[in-house]
């Protein structure tokens, strides 16, 4: 079978073509045709020695993911399905903004940790994405937009590991994912426009700190550890005084000098005024310190074996107000698209019984895409965003 290109990082490019004889700046001429050119055929790299072209055709290839399923609402969101084999699907959604295209790529199909409001995790862990799937999805999506938008210039200028998956248990592909999206000869993202979303595994997130500082989202979800236990079972592991320890001795290393926290408002469960003030205390701490996070609080999207519903607008803006009046800086997303029921994974769920994560991207207004011909049929928008 031949080795897919897109589950090497440059070092791993450049590690290859000297094993073919090659010298080392070839992986670079490689990579960029790869990676900014969006080149998948080798005879299309008109740089190089036709000889290496003969030698790169018989061993490797260039392969994304194949698409499923395409879905373009009204607004320009756009979220692929993606096949990534034996049955399991995982999706990625670009959100195009004036200042900004960002796109939320998924790093494992299905989820193991398991959250109560997440439909990722009731449906169960089934496989880590390779590189070339996560990579993949920023590839075909950047040059599929390209071509579409009609231009030569950068579509996706920011990526949020905020899909299916818990990005840091599936680390090392993740961490070469990264390293391809951040290089310059790849697609030059700033460490500040990439974000990794994580549950909380503590030591990875050190880890990460150590290995490829990026922007880093941290879902909390909860002001105890007793709720947060129930919501989110990675808790009983890594409880919220040693996240918010790890949180801050990241942001040492960190591009931006907060770490995001995402609270899903549930209601009744975790959006009471008391709550909010349990938080305010958890937040600040000892020493009164708000400065190291940005509470980020998310309207759930509902799926039905949750048994869980969205909190009310007029309660999201009263905890906001709590937070807010704390000292705390809070965003609250806006919710569209309620007038849709194809959620985010219920496209996966076709596939594969998965009905996955809904995606919950920040956004502020709207850029409209051309009309693109969609290869499948158009669904209604359902990201929800502030
Ligand atoms: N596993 C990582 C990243 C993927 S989930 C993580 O948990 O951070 C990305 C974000 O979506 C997380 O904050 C997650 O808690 C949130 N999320 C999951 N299900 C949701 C739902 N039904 N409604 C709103 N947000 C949800
Ligand atoms: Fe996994 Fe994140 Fe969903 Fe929790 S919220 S089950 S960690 S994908």
């Amino acid at each position: 079978m031949a080795a897919n290109l897109l589950d090497y990082d440059l070092e791993g490019l450049a590690v290859l073509c000297e094993r073919l004889g090659e010298k080392r700046f070839r992986a670079t001429q490689l990579f960029r045709w790869i990676h900014q050119q969006g080149a998948a055929q080798f005879d299309d790299m008109t740089n190089l020695a036709k000889s290496l072209r003969e030698k790169l055709k018989t061993d490797f290839e260039v392969q994304a993911p194949k698409v499923l399923k395409q879905q373009i609402s009204k607004d320009g969101t756009i979220k692929w399905l993606f096949d990534v084999g034996n049955g399991d699907a995982i999706e990625t959604v670009f959100i195009p903004e004036e200042d900004r295209g960002t796109l939320c790529v998924s790093s494992q199909a299905g989820c193991i940790v398991g959250c109560r409001f997440c439909s990722t995790g009731h449906q169960g862990f089934s496989r880590n994405l390779a590189v070339s799937e996560i990579v993949g999805q920023l590839w075909f999506a950047e040059h599929f937009l390209r071509k579409h938008l009609n231009t030569t210039e950068r579509v996706v200028s920011n990526v949020v590991m905020m899909g299916m998956g818990e990005p840091l248990l599936n680390y090392e592909p993740v961490l070469n994912s990264l390293r391809v999206m951040l290089d310059d000869h790849g697609y030059g993202l700033s460490r500040r426009r990439v974000t990794v979303s994580t549950s909380g595994l503590v030591p990875m997130m050190d880890q990460l700190g150590r290995d490829c500082p990026v922007a880093l989202a941290v879902s909390l979800h909860a002001p105890n550890d007793t709720l947060r236990d129930d919501l989110v079972p990675l808790n009983r592991k890594y409880p919220i005084s040693e996240l918010f320890a790890a949180c801050k001795r990241y942001l040492a290393a960190a591009p931006r000098d907060f770490v995001t926290l995402e609270y899903c408002m549930l209601q009744g469960v975790n959006d009471l005024p008391e709550h909010a003030l349990e938080l305010v205390k958890q937040v600040c701490g000892e020493d009164g310190n708000n400065a190291w996070c940005k509470l980020n609080l998310i309207p759930f999207n509902p799926f039905p074996a949750s048994g869980l519903t969205r909190s009310p607008r007029e309660r999201v803006m009263a905890f906001a107000k709590i937070l807010t009046e704390a000292g705390i800086v809070t965003t609250v997303r806006k919710t569209r698209g309620d007038d849709i029921d194809a959620a985010c994974g219920q496209l996966a769920g076709d596939v594969k019984d998965i009905t996955n994560v809904q995606k919950r991207i920040t956004r502020r207004r709207t850029i409209m895409l051309k009309p693109v011909v969609p290869s499948g049929p158009v669904f209604h928008q359902d990201v929800r965003h502030a």
